[in-house]
Parts: C-alpha cells; structure tokens; sequence
C-alpha cells in the first residue's frame, strides 16, 4: 500500500530465466506482507508474487511465465487481485491461492487497523516516527538519502468554525487522499496530529522541495466533493539529513523549524534549507 491505500508487493526470485517484470517495486516496501509472499513462493512454487490492491500504480508484468491469479476480496467487493507467476504449476495451486488470497486481504486490514489514522489513511504518528528511525538509521549506516516534509493546514480552525467539523474531516480526508496519489509507494505519510503531517521520502533535500512545492500546489487546487466552496492551503518545512542533521530529532526540528518560518512568511508556502554536504557512514 502502499500503506497509504494501495499495495504493490513483487517478489522474484534470482535465476529465474525467461522473465521480464516492468516497473518493479522495491522489495520491503509493505513489509507485513513478506512472510506471506515468501510462504506462497514456497508452497506453490511461484517464481514471482504479485499482490496488487485497487488503486495501485500500473502493475508490473512477468513476461514468459505462467500466471494463476486469485481475487483479493474483502466480503462481496474486490479488493485487489494476487498473482503467482511460474512453470509447470501443480493443478491444486489454484486453490491454495484463493486460500493466500484470504490470508492476505486479513493481514493487510489487521496491519492497517494497527497502522493507519482512520480519517486521513496516512501512518498513525508512532508508525511514521518508527519509519523515520529506520530511515536516519540507513542514512547513518549507508548515507542513504533522507528527507522530511513536514506540513500543517492554514487557518484550519477557520474551516471548522465557518463550515462546520464535518466539512472539516471532509478536507482532512481529501488531504489525505491527494497526498498518497502524489507520493509514490516507497514514500511515507503519517499524520502527525490534528491537521499536521509528515511525508518522509529517500531523497536529497533539493528532490524534497520539489514534492513539498508539487504538494503545496496540489492541495491550494483542491476541490472537496460536496463542499465545493472551501478553499484551503497548507504551510510546509522541508529539512534532509546532512553532516549537522543526523538525528531523528535534529531532523523533525529543522523541518518544523522551516514550517513556522513559512507560516510567519505569509502560509501556503515552502520554506527549505541549503543543501549540505552527507556525512560520511560510519563504519
Ligand atoms: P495555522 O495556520 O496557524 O496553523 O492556524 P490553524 O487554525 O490551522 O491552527 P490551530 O492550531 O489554531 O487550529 C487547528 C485546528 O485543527 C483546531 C482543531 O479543532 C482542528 N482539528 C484538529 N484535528 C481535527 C480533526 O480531526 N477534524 C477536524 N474537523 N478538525 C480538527
Ligand atoms: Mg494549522
Ligand atoms: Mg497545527
């Protein structure tokens, strides 16, 4: 899902021959999901492992091998679609996949119950703070690039007041919804109260200002289904690890820094740094 929504998870096996796949997702990204990949692997065989929920970015695509596939359903409705790619499937695996797909569809919701803020679908503020460790662990490890935006909606409490609590949630779920289809699975969105949230991407703190700017746009263009006439903006901060920014906490302080600056400069803007230079990892 992407946790924000949707899922992408591909597995493939090295050596497996004759196979192309398009636009591969990393592997980990939905790392809830690997020990099931791994098990259907396993057990069926399969050389490569699609699980794809509704919304997805374009799915990729084994070319040269057999496809079995299993609709992920949540009661009636469909939900996504598993796909095991190989050779030579044995006749049962059809079934066993429908199993999978069961499976799959529970873990996911029991995942995102446990992970996910039920208005807006972005992390719940302790699942992005523990994605954010992991992400300034690697940039400490292996200068793995490392960007934080942190955003906060202007004059929000406006909304409320004029239009009501209900139009309210109405903009935080559309926030919510337009900044998962702008990011791309990899990315994270987490909720980090109120009406304030994070986006953590592996990038340069140059590449983050362009999504913190595509970002802001999209948002100030917002149109809300039956309420129409609400305009809203937000403010954004954007800090990257670099030689003097190497903490969790050093990082989400500049890039909250950075938001009051831009909301004493006037809202519905960007305020970022300089590029640094990268520590060198440590070992
Ligand atoms: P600023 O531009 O300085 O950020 O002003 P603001 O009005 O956005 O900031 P303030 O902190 O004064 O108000 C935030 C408002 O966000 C107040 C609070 O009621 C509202 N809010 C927080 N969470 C929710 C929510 O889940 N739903 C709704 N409808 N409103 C929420
Ligand atoms: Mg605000
Ligand atoms: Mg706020």
């Amino acid at each position: 899902m992407s946790y924000h929504g949707s899922i992408v998870v591909q597995s493939l096996l090295a050596g497996a021959r004759n196979c192309a796949a398009e636009s591969l997702q990393p592997a980990g990204v939905h790392s809830h999901l690997d020990t099931l990949i791994s098990l259907i692997r396993r057990t069926t065989g399969a050389l490569s492992v699609l699980v794809q929920f509704e919304g997805d970015a374009p799915q990729p695509v084994a070319i040269g091998l057999d496809c079995i596939e299993a609709k992920l359903m949540r009661g009636r409705k469909r939900v996504g679609m598993l796909r095991a790619f190989g050779q030579d499937f044995a006749p049962e695996v059809t079934t066993l996949l429908q199993d999978f797909a069961r499976l799959i569809v529970e873990q996911n919701d029991l995942w995102a119950q446990a992970h996910l803020d039920a208005l807006t679908g972005a992390l719940t503020r302790r699942a992005f703070a523990d994605d954010l460790e992991r992400a300034v662990a690697s940039y400490r490890r292996k200068g793995a690039d490392c960007s934080l935006i942190m955003f906060d909606l202007d004059h929000f409490k406006q909304v409320n007041d004029t239009h009501g609590h209900l139009a309210g949630d109405a903009v935080l779920r559309a926030v919510g919804r337009l900044v998962k289809r702008e990011l791309r699975a990899e990315d994270r969105f987490g909720r980090l109260g109120g009406e304030e949230f994070g986006v953590l991407v592996s990038a340069d703190v140059e590449t983050a200002t362009e999504i913190a700017e595509r970002l802001r746009l999209a948002i100030s263009a917002a149109v809300v289904d039956g309420f129409e006439d609400i305009r809203f903006t937000a403010s954004m901060g954007v800090a990257g690890c670099d030689i003097e920014t190497d903490s969790v906490m050093a990082l989400m302080s500049k890039a909250d820094e950075r938001l009051y600056s831009a909301k004493r400069n006037g809202r519905n803007k960007v305020c970022t740094g300089p590029v640094r230079h990268r520590a060198m990892p440590y070992n």
